[in-house]
């Protein structure tokens, strides 16, 4: 703000484009419209990256997959409260009731909790060490999905990603018996296939890109964030830089190295 810059709270609603250039940045916000002359426009959308993109014509090779995520009470103190965050990487069977074996297996729409599921329990303590919520997520529903708010999540997420996490927890069986009310919220995360980021120049002069930050947006934000601002202000460009822009997927060698990629290191 002290160098000049200015907040405005309102949705991007279309972009003018002259000649193959940027010219205007039309936004609205509770009936309030304005028009921004500029010849610089960033698209950070988030999950709306692609939509954004729409408005200036550009399909970008993204996808988007759904992820919540669980906040329940460990009022056992099961999980100590100075353990680190736990990853499970074995994929694994749940196990049920005989009962509920019986129903589950018998209907084609929960019939896939039978198969052999895949890995990815994540869990960690929420708050200090006075607090007694844990938080947890199993992403075993990995469709790429259109993302839509609010968030649609199964009213079934919380158990089964509970039961996932009684195979890396035994002790939190006994929470199956009677669960703590869960709190569920999720999001997207937004991907390209090969889960690197985009960041920089968009084929239309004066509009870029810095999105597709997966799950690891948080801890990329800084790196990513200073590399769009060395793009905008005509700064020595880091040597990496190119690893990270649309134009990648134009270069056959980056093509050739696509095809060998290894797993992608989501968690
Ligand atoms: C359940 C879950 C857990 C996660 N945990 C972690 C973690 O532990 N560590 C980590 O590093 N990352 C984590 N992530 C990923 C991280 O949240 C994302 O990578 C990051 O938020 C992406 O940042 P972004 O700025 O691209 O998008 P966002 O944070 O979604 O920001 C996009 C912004 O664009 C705005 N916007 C959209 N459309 C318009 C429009 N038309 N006009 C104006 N504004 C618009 C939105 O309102 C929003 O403010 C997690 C994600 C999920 C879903």
């Amino acid at each position: 703000m002290d160098a000049g810059a200015q907040l405005l709270r309102a949705r991007v609603e279309k972009v003018t484009v002259r000649n193959g250039r940027v010219e205007c940045v039309h936004v609205s916000e509770k009936g309030y419209h304005r028009s921004i002359p500029t010849h610089i426009f960033v698209n950070a959308a988030g999950p709306m990256l692609q939509k954004v993109s729409e408005i200036i014509g550009l399909e970008l090779p993204i996808f988007h997959e759904r992820h919540p995520k669980v906040s329940m009470r460990d009022t056992l103190g099961i999980l100590p409260r100075h353990a680190p965050l736990l990853i499970w990487e074995d994929s694994q069977r749940l196990t049920w009731e005989d009962e509920d074996r019986e129903i589950l297996a018998g209907s084609k729409e929960t019939q896939w909790l039978f198969n052999g599921l895949p890995s990815g329990v994540h869990v960690r303590p929420e708050s200090g060490p006075e607090s007694q919520n844990i938080l947890f997520l199993w992403p075993y529903d990995l469709e790429p999905v259109k993302p839509t708010f609010p968030v649609p999540i199964p009213a079934s997420y919380p158990e089964i990603a509970l039961r996932e996490l009684v195979t890396m927890l035994p002790d939190m069986k006994i929470c199956l018996e009677r669960m703590p009310k869960p709190v569920v919220v999720g999001g997207y995360y937004t991907k390209t296939k090969e889960n690197r980021l985009l960041c920089g120049p968009l084929p239309i002069d004066g509009a870029y890109v810095l999105g597709a930050l997966s799950g690891y947006g948080l801890m990329a934000a800084s790196g990513a964030g200073e590399l769009l601002a060395a793009e905008l202000s005509g700064s020595t460009l880091p040597e990496y830089a190119p690893a990270f822009t649309l134009e990648r997927y134009e270069n056959p060698v980056y093509l050739k190295m696509l095809q060998d990629w290894s797993p992608t290191g989501q968690l």
